[in-house]
């Protein structure tokens, strides 16, 4: 690797922010104010579910806030899940809350987003919020998008003018993203291209980024030839892919072809250990500004 390519560290920069947070959390608790409380709803036995689920809950631990699970069963009725959100929205000892996805398919997901109350919307997901978002006003960031913002903020990666082209226009990372590096911001101010699985030419669009964003679930897409010379790279893409030599039986790739590419740039994410590690972060500070009612007073 050349030695001018910085290999962004997400696991460390994780910790750093955690440790920030954790901070934040003894303070409140000498002011005797109390500490922020987020829970988790989480419907049948989806084993990444219950896995990443798990993951928050340490989290909470970890920087001192209260956590709460609340669990279904895959036959949860929609109604019965309704009420429970209009419980969670009506307790005020609980600032903020996630619903994990996926949800069976008997329950309407947008039904669930829109009934969690914008205050306590945590992941970000309610329209209400990606409607500040779009218009630059105080909103909770989806933990992705969030996390990415994070990390180029620490590596204080220059963002102003630059070209930035993003693969993927899902509602959680591709599309927030987009936006949010358009924003008149810092990180932001970029000039976005957003591509998706009907860009002609895609490799016309990713050759001329300074800061190329992936989120297509397509293990190592990108290959060394669809990259400009110094790019920032940040792969969001996480796929398992079997492995009978890991004990797991399966190991992580993301959509960048990490061996080719990484010699080209100048900052890159890994996978995993890049953009992971900060989608936690991001909720934490998510609930950490809804316990102290910075974005909805
Ligand atoms: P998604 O909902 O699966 O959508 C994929 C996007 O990629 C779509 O917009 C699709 O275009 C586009 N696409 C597919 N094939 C393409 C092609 N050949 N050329 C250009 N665009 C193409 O995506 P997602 O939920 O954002 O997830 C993407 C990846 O990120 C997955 O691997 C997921 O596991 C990972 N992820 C990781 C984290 C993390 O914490 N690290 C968090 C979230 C997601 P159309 O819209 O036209 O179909």
């Amino acid at each position: 690797m050349p030695p001018n390519m910085i290999l962004i560290d997400g696991k460390a920069v994780a910790s750093f922010f955690k440790s920030q947070i954790a901070n934040e959390v003894n303070k409140m608790k000498k002011q005797g104010m109390k500490v922020p409380h987020l829970a988790a709803v989480l419907v049948g036995n989806n084993g990444s579910s219950e896995t990443y689920v798990a993951n928050k809950v340490k989290a909470c631990e970890l920087v001192g806030f209260e956590s709460s699970l609340f669990r279904f069963d895959d036959d949860v009725s929609e109604n019965e899940l309704l009420e429970k959100i209009k419980e969670i929205n009506a307790n005020d000892a609980i600032d903020g809350y996630i619903v994990q996805l996926p949800l069976p398919k008997h329950i309407s997901v947008d039904k669930i987003i829109n009934s969690i109350k914008p205050s306590k919307d945590v992941d970000g997901f309610h329209p209400e919020n990606t409607g500040r978002m779009v218009k630059n006003l105080p909103c909770y960031i989806a933990a992705t998008p969030f996390g990415i913002l994070k990390l180029l903020e620490y590596y204080k990666i220059e963002t102003k003018g630059k070209h930035c082209v993003v693969v993927g226009r899902s509602n959680i990372v591709g599309s927030p993203i987009s936006i949010l590096m358009a924003r008149d911001g810092n990180p932001g101010n970029c000039t976005v291209t957003l591509c998706h699985s009907k860009t002609e030419k895609l490799i016309d669009h990713t050759a001329k980024a300074d800061i190329l964003i992936v989120a297509l679930g397509k293990p190592e897409f990108i290959t060394a030839d669809m990259i400009k010379d110094g790019a920032v790279v940040i792969d969001v893409g996480l796929t398992r892919m079997p492995n009978a030599n890991k004990k797991s039986g399966f190991e992580l790739k993301g959509d960048v072809k990490f061996d080719e590419v990484a010699p080209k740039c100048s900052f890159i994410t890994p996978v995993p250990g890049g953009v992971g590690p900060m989608t936690i972060v991001a909720l934490l500070e998510n609930t950490l500004k809804a316990a102290r009612k910075e974005v909805y007073f």
